[in-house]
């Protein structure tokens, strides 16, 4: 005990020494200073002067820069607004964009538009994938109405949602029917994931669905189908590869009957349009379809954008066998010229009903023309 009380002691004498040796270093007594020469003394005061020095430029620095930041907050520009982010469309079209848009920019700062302006117009068209025979009723109709340069945009505009809203764009269901779609196209053009987002599209409106894998003659394609229904959660008809289409739409439009199913998304065979018995299937399929169900309402193909004009001898061929009731466009994301739409309504006459701006399964938009047309001359 006695000796924790004399720890204690030592330990209290020992602070304040040092407390007392400290406050005589920082602060020096007028005996400190007669101690010391007046070199010494010259010295302690210089370095004193130094440190206060240092301590206001330190200070002057500070306010400077607390100034210069005011003034920079009090100059910069207020900030911009923030452009939305180009829709989809927007993104999809944006080579046609470069072939269209500066081509009618540049013409609209001319004094009138002459022959080369005219040839000028053409090419850009034609560029944009219009299309020959929509390119020359486009010239045509313009030519008539005789534009300034600086009514050009608009009057281009007019010609082309002309051109493009003439067909009915409507996915059509029979409220309280089994309504079945026919998707057709060739391999590859984007058929399977096309069925996929309609399928959520469907779902998304409260239908419910039920797809048949129709193209029984490449087993991937069975595969890659059921893989989608399983996302979707619906349930899909299949039968062994090699089956005969024709009996695995009659089971799907069956099942749809039996379980209250609004829709039956047909995937159908794509081997190259040339093959006549793929077209004589396919025929096969659709009588099959219509006589079940009672009608297909719709008989939709699947053309790739980016083929451009190649696709419309495709177009052409399957519309002569199955009819079609529309087009969906795929892959208007990747390198397509948007202008293959106007050729497709023009050569085909059939409505563009849904357009393909990506490979997931929400990346399907309704046509819109006047979008579409103003995404273009954009
Ligand atoms: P199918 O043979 O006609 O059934 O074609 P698939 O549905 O298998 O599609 C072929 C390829 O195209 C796949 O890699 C898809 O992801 C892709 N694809 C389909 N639609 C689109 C689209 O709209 N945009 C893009 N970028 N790719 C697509």
């Amino acid at each position: 005990m006695n000796e924790i009380v004399l720890a204690g002691i030592v330990l209290a004498l020992l602070v304040v020494l040092l407390i007392a040796r400290t406050s005589t270093k920082t602060r020096p007594t007028d005996r400190d200073f007669e101690d010391l020469g007046d070199g010494a003394v010259d010295e302690i005061a210089e370095e004193d002067l130094e440190a206060e020095l240092a301590e206001l430029e330190a200070e002057l620095e500070l306010e400077e820069a607390v100034e210069e930041a005011l003034e920079e907050v009090e100059l910069e520009e207020p900030p911009a607004p923030v452009a939305p982010p180009p829709s989809r469309w927007a993104r999809g079209l944006a080579k046609t964009r470069g072939a269209l848009g500066s081509t009618l920019k540049a013409l609209g700062l001319r004094d009138k538009l002459d022959g080369d302006a005219w040839e000028e117009i053409e090419e850009a068209l034609i560029r944009a994938d219009v299309g020959m025979d929509a390119t020359d009723r486009v010239l045509e109709a313009l030519r008539k109405e005789n534009p300034s340069p600086d009514e050009l945009h608009d009057a281009l505009q007019k010609e082309l949602v002309e051109i493009l809203d003439a067909g009915d764009t409507t996915l059509h269901t029979r409220p309280g029917e089994v309504a079945v779609w026919l998707v057709t196209g060739v391999n590859g053009v984007g058929k399977t994931t096309s069925i996929a987002k309609l399928g959520r599209r469907l779902k998304d409106d409260g239908h419910s669905v039920v797809l048949a894998a129709g193209d029984t003659f490449r087993a991937a394609a069975i595969e890659q189908l059921g893989t989608w229904a399983g996302r979707l959660d619906v349930h899909m008809v299949k039968h062994a590869p090699g089956a005969d289409p024709g009996a695995v739409v009659f089971d799907a439009i069956e099942h749809a009957k039996a379980k209250k199913i609004d829709v039956v998304i047909v995937d159908t065979a794509g081997r190259l349009q040339t093959k006549t018995n793929l077209m004589e299937e396919l025929k096969k399929v659709r009588r099959i379809a219509d006589r079940e169900a009672g009608g297909v309402t719709e008989v939709l193909l699947v053309l790739d954008a980016t083929v451009g004009q190649n696709g419309l001898a495709q177009a052409k061929a399957f519309q002569e066998a199955v009819g079609a009731t529309g087009v969906i466009l795929t892959k208007l994301d990747g390198t397509a010229k948007g202008g293959i739409v106007v050729a497709i309504q023009e050569k085909l006459g059939i409505p563009v009903k849904a357009v393909g701006v990506g490979e997931g399964i929400e990346d399907m938009e309704t046509f819109d023309p006047d979008a579409f047309v103003e995404a273009m001359l954009s």
